[in-house]
């Protein structure tokens, strides 16, 4: 709407609809127009807007507003630090619609002379285009292991179809992919080509396509998706080969052998006889990249990776008193539901006013109700803490007898996010020195495929962490999982604890643990080095001590 100039009242009554929408817990799918408008600031015809969608996908205003809006435009509203009024500007002014023609502005220096830009911000722009453009194709690590579990299941029903598996970087779950690739061993490819072409969905590259592989867009992802042919009977060893890093699979073993010799010595019936031939012990796929995992392997000193089951509790959680989705009665009846001991709940701090933020009378309400809660729902237990921001100079943002009153505190960034290594660095260095620091949250602030994240010094900062004991975590958000794993190695190898926290808004948000999971085990976690896998008992006793430590300092 503000693409197109509609009146700025418009656009904001909008907004401020689908901040509620987006807050409110029950599904509008379910909805009839007259509950609907129940929902603060819904009115009749924003309602039957809204059922419409519910029944036909869509509603007329977005019909007409995305028919008048090139796709191109759509990607470049996505450039992180542009909002719709500067794209608008660009587009009428320069008539560029595409990021291509956007990086050409930028380089021929047509950007700068715009009004409200200048050369600052060009430059700022064509690093943005330039980001974006790079991971063109690429999609998130939640989004490859959905679409390539729906694609399995769709190919075991077709006749044939002998084996098939994911394979590559999703085998290997890195936190973005491209292309998606399964690994299919069948008697009829015909049969898979009209899979291919039947589902409106997809649509196949039929350059780039050949009798050993089969390559497809899907649509709705745009991601790039490859079918890998092999026969039955070869299976394993294709599967160890296109899973495997070039790294992993010629890296030097006894006697300068690699696995690629050995995949050709014969057809292997599993995996775990390809490494007893390499007289290795076995490595699971995540770790695979040909960095650290061969050296552990030759000296027998494997780590026994965290599992899921490890994981005792769930830190770093927001509800409704921020800007949560659910209440905090009901994020702990469900953590409780899924088996957990404890809940930690870390709602914004007053700094973050657009999340709602928590001001000192609020914090002393939110902790009544926790006490009710932990009575109620005992032995279960809910942590009292807050994700403090960190301000411009690197302190909490609250006074100390504040910060006493918490078990623990998240220390993060959220703004401005826009700083130079040096300055990003003295920030982090400053809130983890803080005694009540607990965890350092989403440490670069980046999203993976939208937002770099702030420059920081990886090493400075772990050390600091490692000196004053204060918790990595990894922020298991599938866009986020930030700590990044190669990172994560280091801060391991410095003995810092990694918590593996959601940052969930909404119940279903605790089943991103398991992305932050999958890239701690890429890192070579182990159970005894995940903060969250302490029990509650020695947790509480953790915080406590903690706590004991701070006030001694201050
Ligand atoms: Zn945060
Ligand atoms: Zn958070």
């Amino acid at each position: 709407m503000e693409l197109h100039g509609e009146n700025d009242f418009k656009v904001k009554s909008y907004q401020s609809v689908v901040n509620s929408l987006e807050r409110h817990s029950k599904s509008l799918s379910v909805m009839d127009v007259e509950e609907l408008q129940k929902i603060e600031g819904v009115g009749k015809s924003l309602a039957q807007s809204i059922y419409r969608i519910n029944e036909q996908g869509s509603f007329e205003l977005y019909d007409d507003l995305s028919a008048k809006t090139p796709d191109g435009i759509l990607e470049m509203m996505q450039l992180s630090g542009f909002g719709p009024k500067k794209i608008k500007l660009i587009w009428e002014k320069l008539e560029i619609d595409n990021l291509e023609d956007l990086l050409i502005a930028c380089k021929e220096n047509k950007i700068a002379a715009l009004k409200g830009f200048g050369n600052k911000t060009q430059i700022k722009l064509q690093e943005a285009v330039e980001y974006k453009l790079s991971w063109r194709g690429y999609i998130h690590f939640r989004e490859a292991k959905k679409l390539s579990e729906k694609i399995i299941e769709d190919l075991k029903t077709i006749e044939g179809v002998t084996k098939v598996s994911v394979t590559s970087a999703t085998r290997r779950k890195m936190e973005v992919i491209k292309p998606l690739e399964i690994l299919i061993a069948a008697e009829n490819k015909a049969k898979i080509i009209q899979y291919i072409t039947k589902n409106e969905e997809y649509v196949l590259d039929k350059k780039n396509s050949g009798p050993l592989s089969l390559k497809f867009t899907y649509k709705p992802l745009k991601a790039e998706v490859n079918f890998v042919f092999t026969a039955k009977d070869q299976f394993i060893n294709d599967l160890f080969k296109t899973t495997s890093h070039p790294n992993h699979l010629n890296a030097s073993l006894a006697n300068g052998e690699t696995f690629s010799h050995i995949l050709k010595e014969k057809q292997f019936t599993s995996e775990e006889e390809i490494y007893k031939a390499a007289n290795l012990p076995f490595i699971v796929p995540e770790l695979r990249e040909g960095l650290w995992e061969l050296d552990w392997a030759k000296n027998n000193t494997v780590p026994k990776l965290v599992e899921m089951s490890d994981l005792k509790g769930i830190l770093h959680n927001h509800s409704t008193y921020s800007d949560g989705k659910n209440s905090l009665e009901e994020m702990a009846k469900y953590c409780k539901d899924l088996g957990y001991e404890y809940l930690g709940i870390s709602d914004h701090s007053k700094t973050a006013s657009y999340a709602n933020g928590l001001q000192e009378f609020r914090i002393k309400k939110q902790h009544e109700e926790i006490d009710v809660l932990n009575e109620k729902l005992a032995p279960f237990k809910i942590f009292k803490g807050i994700e403090s921001d960190i301000l411009n100079d690197g302190s909490l943002d609250y006074a100390n007898d504040v910060l006493e009153s918490f078990d623990f505190v998240v220390a993060s960034i959220h703004s401005p996010l826009s700083m130079d290594e040096k300055t990003a660095t003295n920030r982090l260095l400053n809130a983890i020195v803080n005694p009540f620091t607990t965890i350092l949250g989403h440490p670069t602030g980046r999203l993976l495929l939208q937002r770099k994240g702030y420059p920081i010094n990886h090493k400075a900062v772990i050390d600091a962490c490692a000196q004053y004991e204060v918790v990595i975590e990894i922020n298991a958000h599938p866009w986020r999982l930030d700590l990044d794993w190669r990172h994560v190695r280091y801060a391991l190898d410095k003995g810092v604890q990694i918590s593996i926290n959601p940052d969930a808004h909404e119940t279903n948000g605790y089943h991103d643990m398991f992305y932050g999971l999958c890239v701690g085990r890429k890192a070579g976690l182990t159970a005894n080095e995940t903060f969250n896998a302490k029990s509650l008992e020695e947790l509480s006793k953790y915080f406590k001590d903690r706590k004991k430590s701070a006030l001694s300092k201050i």
